[in-house]
């Protein structure tokens, strides 16, 4: 059995951080939402925040699965306030486009050390990123088109609503 190199593992230690730290970012953003009692974006930013705690475990269990040792570190306190809407949702496409540089790092490193497992397990997440920063950039621009108009916002809050928790999947 091949065991994860050292390299690998702190850079995938470094990454379950990562996750974790996104997971309460979008927490904190769902808190914000809620205190302005639009519910839908809330929502969003719940499931939004469950899935980067399924992503920090799937680092977690590779890295138990490949021989190497776990070590969780302290996560970072993300904004609790933003200025609007629109700003959020630019916070958010930022922060993906940074989780994406970070996942391609992951990957150039599974390369240089011919790990290919790691390889595998990463293309999962490459995949993932496209959709991540789909996602992102669809709410950017419907909240760029709205601006803050209140019936438009509260349309797009029931929309928001209707997201499903598998893959980003509306339920509709
Ligand atoms: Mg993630």
């Amino acid at each position: 059995m091949t065991t994860i190199g050292k390299t690998m593992q702190d850079a995938m230690n470094e990454q379950i951080n990562k996750e974790f730290f996104s997971s309460y970012l979008y927490l904190s953003m769902a808190a914000y939402f809620e205190d302005k009692n639009l519910t839908g974006f809330a929502h969003w930013m719940h499931l939004q925040a469950d899935e980067e705690r399924e992503h920090a475990m799937k680092f977690y269990n590779f890295i138990l699965d490949a021989g190497g040792h776990v070590q969780l570190k302290a996560i970072d306190a993300p904004a609790t306030e933003w200025k609007s809407n629109l700003e959020v949702a630019e916070q958010v496409a930022e922060h993906e486009a940074k989780v994406t540089a970070s996942i391609h790092d992951l990957y150039e490193l599974a390369l240089k050390e011919r790990d290919y497992a790691a390889q595998v397990m990463l293309q999962w997440f490459i995949t993932e990123q496209v959709e991540e920063e789909k996602n992102a950039a669809e709410l950017l621009a419907k909240l760029r088109l709205i601006e803050e108009r209140g019936t438009a916002v509260l349309m797009l809050d029931h929309r928001l609503a209707k997201r499903g928790g598998e893959e980003g999947e509306d339920a509709e």
